[in-house]
């Protein structure tokens, strides 16, 4: 039984689908007009676990995370770079793909995009017209009327009386309340991005194109609802408000879920503003130029996906550190149980008992956790005890070779591992092969030159002249290299620590 933090109830309610064994669910994407940065990773990172663990625990996810493709900060970006709208979209819809894989995000079942539902849009707004929850003023806009909707303000607890001292009214605007929003944008010239509508020449106001996107591929009514918590108020609101007074069916969605803020911090722990003028926008392709991307994933879900994550440049260092012991024990366990034999788990040192104890209780451990609101950072916690485990036994270089037996059972923690969370799926030497380049790389070092001295390094010991073989061992060494000989020659790596 999943168990999830429902921000409608604010509690934690057990997951009963609408239908038995499926899951709809609906997340909110990103607007495309730059590139994708760590923050809006997160969200996508967090809704990425729940259907990758929804998948394990059996059901069927139809999974929809839209692009927000017609946006005010889209139109005006696209003419200060002189493109139409539509093709900088695309752009960057290419470019968010090619990075969300980069980080082995699972695509969503379905990605649609608002210029493509603009029909669904239409017709949704003329049902609320009818109903008496829309109105067009003057302007040419058309707006949702807050006041007709006695549910408005349910799932952030706000009230329309509050909303009416807080609100802004910007000059030109001819709301009946100051918190209703616009459904439709009026665009008289035909010069900029339109569409015609029988309300109207103009184009989608930000709400109702989750709303409309929503009911055509999942239903009036369907399972789960995500995106991050700024979007509880006003997004979120808006859209309940839109889709049940359109289509009558309540709830609109049955949960709720939100991710927490990513704050940026310095060294000090401090928080800095992530901003385009600051110039501190970190964003996923920089962060994958220089370190495995499977660190990021840990970096992630070693936080639970609704508390803040605030990050900093030590935090991606350890989540990377964190990432070579898990491979290092992936690597001990692959090559001790790949070897076989051994000897009865009763018969090993502590160490060996404890790693089988770890091992063999860890899918119990990793489900548990998850099922309760998809707790990753108590999933961790319990695989970093059996890595710790492991790597305490892998050292003891007498007792490793006779544990197959102890060992055998972390292998269905490493599997579990790379289909909830994405990672420890590659083999270790490929990790340990591109951690190194990307290190050296950090480091303005280049893999040649540690090769080539490899190189000299074996020509020397093929030569017997075993002083200058030593000699380059030990400058290695220095720099962090460890060069490990086996029968079929030397291969090296960028020293970590297990
Ligand atoms: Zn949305």
């Amino acid at each position: 039984m999943i168990r999830l933090y429902n921000t409608l109830s604010r509690t934690v309610e057990p997951l009963e689908t609408m239908e038995p064994g499926k899951v709809g669910l609906y997340v909110c994407g990103m607007t495309v007009y730059d590139y994708c940065h760590i923050g809006h990773a997160r969200a996508m990172m967090a809704f990425d676990v729940v259907v990758r663990y929804l998948r394990r625990a059996g059901y069927q996810v139809n999974f929809v995370r839209n692009h927000t493709d017609v946006d005010d900060k889209i139109l005006n970006r696209a003419k200060e770079l002189g493109v139409s709208p539509l093709e900088l979209s695309a752009r960057f819809i290419a470019e968010l793909d090619a990075d969300l894989d980069a980080v082995g995000l699972l695509r969503p079942t379905l990605a649609p995009q608002v210029s493509e539902h603009i029909p669904e849009v239409v017709a949704m707004i003329q049902a609320l017209i009818q109903k008496g929850h829309a109105y067009s003023a003057d302007n040419g806009d058309v707006y949702f009327a807050v006041e007709s909707d006695p549910a408005y303000g349910k799932l952030s607890g706000r009230k329309l009386d509050e909303l009416r001292e807080g609100a802004r009214v910007a000059v030109g605007e001819s709301k009946r309340h100051p918190a209703d929003f616009a459904l439709w944008k009026a665009v008289p010239s035909a010069d900029d991005l339109g569409w015609d509508a029988p309300f109207g020449r103009g184009r989608p106001g930000w709400h109702i194109e989750c709303s409309a996107m929503a009911a055509k591929h999942l239903g009036d009514r369907f399972d789960i609802h995500g995106g991050g918590i700024d979007l509880v108020f006003p997004h979120h609101e808006n859209e309940i408000a839109q889709s049940e007074c359109a289509s009558g069916a309540s709830p609109f969605a049955r949960y709720w879920m939100h991710n927490g803020h990513l704050t940026l911090v310095d060294g000090e722990g401090t928080p800095v503003k992530m901003s385009k003028s600051l110039g501190n926008i970190v964003r996923i392709r920089d962060i994958v130029e220089r370190v495995p991307a499977e660190a990021l994933r840990m970096m992630y879900v070693d936080t639970h996906y609704r508390s803040p994550l605030p990050f900093s440049e030590n935090k991606l260092s350890d989540s990377l550190g964190a990432l070579d012991r898990a491979y290092i024990a992936k690597e001990t366990v692959l090559d001790v149980v790949g070897k076989g034999g051994g000897v009865p788990v009763a018969q090993l040192p502590e160490t060996g008992v404890e790693v089988h104890r770890l091992a063999g209780g860890f899918i119990e451990k990793l489900d548990a956790a998850m099922s309760d609101d998809f707790n990753s950072a108590a999933a961790m916690g319990h695989f970093f005890e059996l890595v710790r485990a492991i790597n305490r036994f892998g050292n003891d270089k007498k007792a490793r070779n006779k544990g197959a037996e102890a060992l055998r059972p972390a292998l269905a923690a490493f599997d579990a591992m790379a289909e909830v969370f994405g990672v420890l799926a590659l083999k270790p030497s490929a990790y340990f092969d591109e951690a190194k380049v990307k290190r050296l790389r950090q480091q303005g070092r280049s893999v040649e030159a540690v090769d080539a001295k490899v190189a000299a390094r074996s020509a020397a010991r093929a030569a017997k002249d075993w002083a200058q073989a030593d000699a380059l061992r030990i400058e290695l060494e220095g720099e962090g290299i460890v060069v490990m000989d086996d029968p079929n020659g030397s291969t090296w790596r960028v020293r970590v620590e297990a």
